[in-house]
């Protein structure tokens, strides 16, 4: 909770993110979680499908947006993530008038922060440590498909 912004970070959505994560990764996939929530309100939630359905775009935070369906508005919303968002997540979340995020951890995966904040998005990074050792032990058990996802050579 952050008193002076009036942005609240919900522990217990950080810790949905890694659940599906985890649900992710037992799958096969890339362990990245997300929810969209309004409050305490889950509107939707999802992980990386990459793996799972062979869809390059699937990341955790697109299959949580899709998930969540349609919305005549993001406000007042806030969109939690196990992994700091690339920059085709940061896009949509911008591109959707998404104006909270929160990040579970950028210790593996990050460098779209400012991107989001310039454009008006607050940021918060949790440092969680569960998410963070998770999506280190993929990217050690499977560096080929993590540099995939992630569109790096
Ligand atoms: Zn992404």
């Amino acid at each position: 909770m952050s008193a002076a912004t009036g942005f609240e970070v919900r522990p217990e959505l950080v810790a949905r993110c890694y659940e599906l994560a985890r649900q992710s990764y037992d799958e096969g996939g890339l362990p990245i979680g997300s929810v969209l929530a309004r409050g305490a309100e889950v509107i939707g939630e999802g992980h990386n499908q990459r793996v799972q359905q062979g869809d390059p775009i699937a990341h955790g935070e697109m299959d949580c947006l899709r998930n969540a369906g349609r919305q005549a508005s993001y406000a007042g919303m806030t969109l939690y993530t196990s992994l700091s968002p690339c920059m085709m997540c940061a896009g949509t979340i911008v591109q959707f008038g998404i104006r909270h995020v929160v990040i579970a951890e950028n210790a593996n995966f990050g460098g779209n922060e400012d991107f989001l904040r310039e454009r008006g998005v607050h940021v918060d990074i949790v440092d969680d440590p569960a998410c963070t050792a998770l999506m280190a032990r993929f990217i050690a058990e499977q560096p080929a498909l993590w540099h995939e996802d992630i569109a790096v050579d």
